[in-house]
């Protein structure tokens, strides 16, 4: 727990991350995502104070190949290892290094930087990240399932390699504005808001029915498609609860969510003597990620001034776990501990998948999670995990569990 790192409460680094009023030497790992893009949005207009290292991607190259030389990105990645020739093509003459594959983005990861913005979706990115940890950098974490899945295993590499944590999530990037590096018995309880998604309101025969296409629907926020069925299910949710848990020096019972509609309070910690103090911002991710990339210092972000009297009102409920039970779920598997949040996060991630490709109903998507857990349960596998490599087996087993679930579903 407490992972954020110390360094900030001295108020060392900064957008002039490499501390000699240089530009900061940015790696993008998941460039050409919606977090990756959002990141490159502030670069551009932010051109004396950053250089651009490595960007990667999975397999969109002409759009990796574009933003590589936009950026004049020093390395280019893709990790499917057949799309090497394309990118190689893609950037002939522009002098950007290219590789494939998927030790080619670990490489990446681990390029002369001052700063990664770790972005790849999925527990795909976990050992890039743990790759740029290793080498001590600032990491800007968007990628939740570093701390999801590898949570103690991933906050003791980052004490170890004397690397810095600066969340990226917006409740957890409002909740470390807010703590202002607090003192652990000092803070009562840290509340993160959620939107309720687009089903806040629907029934459950509503939710029985409901299609990728009226998921990937989000009221406020625009993301990559599997945070945004994760936001539909209030997964998400879950997964912030037990991010927060490794980030925040607080216990399991000190961390609440708030469904709030508007999206404009991401975060409200409470402290000891009755002083609630919240993050505000209209939903837009890059007042986060420009929290991340300049701390502690502040950078301008082009967004949408807050404005509350034209607002008028900010609105708050509790979260329904019945009719979404995966905030209930992952807040067992958080409760359960050991591999438990590692287990939950694949089954979740083939859940999403096959729900997108409409082999699962939604409703189905928290049953076949806890229903693996269950499963990896009986095997012995939840147990405690010790380094990267028994996180990534226990990943791999829970999908294999995940998998042999989903075949007795009938599709939707
Ligand atoms: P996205 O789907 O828009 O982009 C994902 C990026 O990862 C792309 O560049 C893609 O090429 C790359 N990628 C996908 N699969 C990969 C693989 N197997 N190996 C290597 N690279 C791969 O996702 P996003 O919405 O930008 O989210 C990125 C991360 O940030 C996720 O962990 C998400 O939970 C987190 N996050 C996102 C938001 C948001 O607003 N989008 C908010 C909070 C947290
Ligand atoms: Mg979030």
């Amino acid at each position: 727990m407490g992972a954020v790192a110390q360094r900030l409460r001295d108020g060392s680094g900064g957008l002039n991350g490499n501390g000699a009023g240089q530009s900061c030497r940015l790696t993008v790992l998941g460039a050409t995502g919606s977090i990756g893009q959002s990141t490159l949005d502030l670069v551009a207009r932010n051109p004396e104070a950053f250089e651009v290292v490595a960007v990667t991607a999975q397999c969109h190259v002409q759009e990796l190949a574009e933003i590589a030389r936009r950026t004049q990105a020093k390395l280019a990645v893709i990790g499917d290892e057949t799309m090497l020739g394309a990118l190689r093509d893609a950037l002939s003459g522009s002098g950007v290094r290219v590789a494939a594959g998927a030790d080619a983005l670990v490489d990446a990861a681990r390029e002369p930087a001052d700063c990664v913005m770790a972005a790849i979706v999925g527990a795909a990115g976990i050992r890039p990240t743990f790759a740029a940890v290793e080498q001590g950098r600032r990491i800007a974490l968007a990628n939740k399932e570093c701390l999801v899945s590898a949570g103690d295993v991933f906050t003791a590499e980052v004490k170890r390699c004397g690397a810095e944590l600066l969340p990226v999530d917006s409740e957890h990037s409002a909740a470390f504005q807010a703590l202002a590096g607090a003192d652990a018995d000092a803070i009562e309880k840290i509340v993160l808001t959620a939107s309720g998604g687009p089903f806040r309101t629907w029934s459950m025969d509503q939710l029985a029915a409901a299609t990728p296409e009226q998921a990937l629907k989000h009221p406020n926020w625009s993301m990559g498609s599997k945070v945004t069925i994760d936001s539909a299910t209030l997964m998400n949710k879950g997964l912030e609860l037990i991010e927060a848990f490794h980030l925040f020096p607080v216990g399991v019972d000190a961390l609440d969510c708030v469904v709030h509609p508007q999206s404009i309070v991401h975060c409200l910690v409470s402290y000891k003597d009755g002083s609630v103090l919240a993050q505000l911002a209209p939903p837009d991710m890059r007042t986060p990620i420009a929290v991340a990339l300049a701390w502690p210092r502040r950078m301008a972000a082009p967004t949408e001034k807050l404005d509350l009297a034209r607002l008028g009102s900010l609105t708050f409920e509790a979260p329904d776990e019945v009719r979404f039970p995966a905030l209930r779920v992952a807040k067992a598997a958080l409760r359960r501990g050991e591999t438990a949040p590692a287990v939950l996060n694949a089954a979740n991630e083939i859940a999403v998948a096959a729900f997108l490709q409409k082999r699962l109903a939604f409703l189905d998507i928290a049953r076949l999670v806890e229903e693996t857990i269950d499963a990896a349960e009986k095997v012995g596998a939840i147990a405690p995990a010790r380094c990267l490599e028994d996180i990534l087996s226990i990943d791999a087993a829970a999908r294999r569990l995940a998998a042999e679930q989903l075949a007795r579903y009938d599709a939707p």
